[in-house]
């Protein structure tokens, strides 16, 4: 039964899918007193607060599991951010973007009792700019007499206003009812994944020797696991335990059947190569070392990671390479390699075997960048001496000022930087090469982007 199991995961792909999928991420934002803390408490079903109370904006945001009729969610309460008395209606637009970066929809809660406030409207901006589904909560209606305070916040333009009270549990049914529908099955942010195989996939240009690494580095392996399955069928992913882990290499079937169409096999090859690496973590794009570099195999590294997959760059066919071509070769990894100067190389020889058990050790390396995170503090800290030694330079009597970072996600690490005004491109190399120096992501595109603070 548990070979069988391991079969429908590597054929069908859904169960490992189904797995890894990340729950979707609800943020709960508003002002101070609306009474978000004491909602969240009533969708945990709790009385008691648990968000502890550290002072200071760059504290980690709080997430929990929370459920309703049966769908898993994963709940981020903003209620415990910034008790700094002063300037607190302005800081609450700043958590608010931070909050809605992280989420795939948003519960906006508003005090119906009270009515709208500049830094409402202020936060309904943020929310169309961001396009991110909104659920709108009138709280602290706690009976019909203040159905009235509800409707008139449809003047906000952001939909239904649901008459909520947090503190009785009055609508808060409904009110879930629409939050279900407004999340999506999976989150776009992934979540930390469980110990599942990693996927893998061998690309790179026509007779590279991707065929050849395949059998090399899966060699035997593949065997056994093609009897488990009890099958002569040609699976499309090939399932194999290497370094005392299991691993799938996607997309392999293509590799082994070695199709060789006459008209249009460039097109189908690059096809091929893009739904290999949609499907995988981690790409190894093999590079002939023994010939000049050409612009294909360029463009497949750059496909990699504009999908912001992983990578490991293997040079093959180590054995061919003579001492003239060298100097070239060096000057070539200079020149096109520059943007991936972070990726992982292994020289390698498919033909003989020749390090290619360096390959695996590489692609771990690799996916664990892929997969991490830096907390907030830190990475706050990091800018702060980062600017303090080379702040922003001044551009027409301006200078962009940095308030906050944030990692919005990992795989690939994405970060968001909340500024005064647009950084240089440059300054933004140079922020990406000193997170780089400073915490590694050898092997994983990382991706900055700026928001301007109104
Ligand atoms: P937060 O700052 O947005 O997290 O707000 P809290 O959850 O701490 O609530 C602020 C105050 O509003 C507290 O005194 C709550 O008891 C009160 N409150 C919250 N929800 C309701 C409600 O539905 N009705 C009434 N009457 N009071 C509420
Ligand atoms: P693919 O089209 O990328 O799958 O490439 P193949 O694995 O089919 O290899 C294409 C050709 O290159 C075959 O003739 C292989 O034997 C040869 N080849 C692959 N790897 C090496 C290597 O490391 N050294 C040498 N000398 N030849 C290799």
């Amino acid at each position: 039964d548990d070979d069988l199991a391991l079969l429908d995961g590597v054929e069908g792909g859904e169960v490992l899918e189904a797995a890894e999928r990340a729950l979707p991420v609800l943020a709960v934002i508003g002002r101070p007193n609306v009474g978000k803390s004491t909602l969240v408490n009533r969708i945990l079903g709790r009385r008691e607060a648990v968000v502890e109370d550290k002072p200071g904006v760059t504290r980690d945001r709080v997430s929990y599991p929370a459920e309703w009729s049966g769908t898993r969610f994963t709940l981020v309460d903003t209620g415990g951010w910034e008790v700094d008395v002063a300037g607190i209606e302005a800081r609450v637009a700043e958590q608010a973007e931070v909050a809605i970066a992280l989420a795939d929809a948003v519960l906006f809660v508003v005090d119906a009792t009270v009515g709208t406030t500049n830094t409402d409207e202020q936060v309904v901006r943020l929310l169309r700019r961001a396009g991110k589904p909104v659920v709108l909560c009138a709280n602290k209606v706690d009976g019909p007499a203040g159905e009235a305070d509800a409707y008139a916040l449809w003047s906000l333009g952001l939909g239904e206003p649901y008459p909520v009270s947090a503190l009785h549990g009055r609508g808060t049914g409904d009110l879930l009812d629409a939050v279900l529908e407004a999340l999506p099955e999976e989150s776009e942010h992934g979540i930390v994944r469980p110990d599942g195989p990693r996927r893998v996939a061998l690309v790179g240009r026509p007779n590279v020797g991707k065929s050849s690494l395949l059998n090399k580095v899966v060699g035997a392996d593949r065997v056994v696991v093609h009897e488990i399955a009890g099958t002569t069928r040609d699976p499309v992913d090939e399932l194999v335990e290497l370094r005392g882990k299991p691993w799938i290499f996607v997309d392999t079937a293509g590799i082994r059947r070695r199709v060789h169409q006459t008209s249009g096999a460039d097109f189908y090859a690059s096809l091929r190569t893009a739904s290999a690496i949609d499907k995988a973590e981690v790409a190894v794009v093999l590079i002939d070392a023994s010939v000049k570099m050409t612009e294909q195999d360029t463009r497949v590294i750059s496909q990699v990671v504009d999908a912001g997959r992983a990578l490991v760059i293997a040079y093959n066919k180590w054995d061919l390479m003579d001492e003239d071509r060298r100097p070239f070769l060096e000057r070539e990894i200079e020149q096109d390699l520059v943007q991936v100067q972070w990726a992982p190389r292994v020289n390698v020889s498919a033909r003989t075997g020749w390090h290619t058990d360096r390959l695996v050790p590489a692609l771990e390396r690799s996916l664990e960048s892929w997969d991490t995170r830096i907390s907030t503090g830190r990475l706050n800290a990091f800018l702060g001496e980062l600017v303090a030694a080379h702040p922003h330079p001044v551009r027409g009597g301006k200078q962009p000022r940095i308030l906050f970072a944030t990692q919005a996600s990992t795989r690939p690490p994405r970060f968001v930087i909340f500024a005064t005004g647009f950084l240089d491109p440059g300054y933004r190399r140079y922020i990406e090469r000193r997170l780089r120096e400073t915490f590694g992501f050898e092997g994983t595109p990382i991706s900055i982007s700026v928001r301007v603070r109104e």
